[in-house]
Formats: C-alpha cells, structure tokens, sequence
C-alpha cells in the first residue's frame, strides 16, 4: 500500500511525495485508516518510527476540509500536548510540512522567544497548536487561548509528560475542552498509569501496538 492509494487530500500526497515519503511505516499503516475514522487511539510507539506522521498525515487531511467548509476561516481545532519545547518546535515543524499546501496554519510554542509575537500569531489564525500543556495553560488563563473550538487532542511521549510532572497542567487544560472530541494518545511505554490517563480522556481508544 503507498500513501498514493490512500484517500487523503492529494496536497497532502504531493508533500509526502516530496519529502520521499512513498509507503506507510508500521505505526502509520496502523493508525492512519483509525483516525481517518475519527476513532480516538491509544497507540504505543517509540520515537523512530514514524508516529508524528502518523498522526499528523490524519489530522492535516481532515482539518484541510474543513478550513475549505469553513471558507477559509481558520480556528484552533487541534492541540498536540508534548513534554518539550524542542519537541513542539520538531513536530509542528513536520505539521509544517506536511501540510504545507493545505492553507492550514500550524504554531509551535516554544521558550527564549518574545511571547507577545506568538499571541499576535495566535490572535491572527491558527488551526494547529503544539505546546507543552503548562505553556498551553498559561495562555488559556491569560484568555489568549480559544479552547473551545478544539476538535482533536494529541497527547504525544505521555510517558515522557507523565514523568516530567505535567499530569495536572494536562487535566487543567483538558478540562477546559469539549467532550465531545478526538482523542490521540501516544506513548512509548503502557503503565498502569497511562493507561488510567489515557481511559480516563478518551473514548473507548483502538489500541495499537507494533
Ligand atoms: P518520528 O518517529 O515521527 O520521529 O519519525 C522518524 C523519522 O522517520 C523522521 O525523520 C521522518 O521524517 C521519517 N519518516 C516518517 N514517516 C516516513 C515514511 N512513511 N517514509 C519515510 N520516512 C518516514
């Protein structure tokens, strides 16, 4: 199966096939018919595998249609939580291009730059926010964060967040969004622990494990 066969927006197929992305790796052959779906997954994968893609291929297909439904507008519909700013920067960056003839406009938050450019950013448009969840709520309590309209939830190293101490930060923020949404989870490792989080903001996840 090559991402050509897949039914996926062909702007999206013309990036893959820029970047030398021919075939699915494992994880994406895996979860990407799920979330095309709308089914909400709980998915185990290491960093190396291709799991950005994999979720970010998905989320760019479904959010181009609506940015076209939606005339253009755009909203924040999706929120991918991750442990570190070095992360949010490398996996919008993917977001970027992938979906870089979609119109879909991404924003990667990240310290050691002015705030106030990144809430202008904000103010102006986004359709996809990657942060760490601290950062996501600061700029939810400062009233800069329309959480509201969020449509997709990616919780990205879970594991890595859980041990890093942002299980409250994550349930600050994912109280704060609709009930009814998409919900992705991934992680490198299942606990006890992450299985609590991920059963306890998700509903009824497809596992997926390589
Ligand atoms: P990740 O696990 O998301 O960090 O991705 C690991 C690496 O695999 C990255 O350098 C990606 O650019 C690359 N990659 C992801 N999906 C594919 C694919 N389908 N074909 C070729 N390379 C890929």
């Amino acid at each position: 199966m090559k991402f050509q066969q897949y039914h996926i927006s062909e702007d999206i197929k013309e990036s893959l096939d820029e970047l030398g992305f021919r075939k699915p790796t494992d994880i994406q052959y895996k979860a990407i018919p799920s979330i095309l779906k709308g089914e909400d997954v709980l998915a185990i994968a290491q960093t190396g595998t291709g799991k950005t893609a994999a979720f970010a291929i998905p989320i760019l297909h479904h959010l181009q249609a609506k940015l076209e439904r939606s005339r253009g507008q755009h909203r924040l519909r999706c929120l991918v939580m991750v442990p570190t700013r070095e992360l949010a920067l490398q996996i919008a960056e993917v977001f970027i291009r992938i979906g870089q003839f979609t119109g879909l406009r991404v924003l990667g938050l990240h310290g050691g730059v002015d705030q106030e450019s990144q809430v202008r950013q904000l103010a102006m448009g986004v359709d996809i926010l990657v942060a760490t969840p601290g950062r996501m709520f600061d700029l939810y309590a400062q009233g800069k964060l329309p959480l509201e309209t969020v449509e997709i939830l990616v919780l990205d190293e879970a594991d890595h967040m859980l041990d890093l101490g942002f299980l409250t930060d994550i349930n600050d923020v994912i109280r704060k969004l609709p009930s009814r949404r998409q919900t992705l989870f991934f992680s490198a490792t299942i606990t006890d622990k992450i299985k609590e989080l991920c059963y306890g903001i998700s509903n009824k996840p497809v596992r997926i494990q390589l």
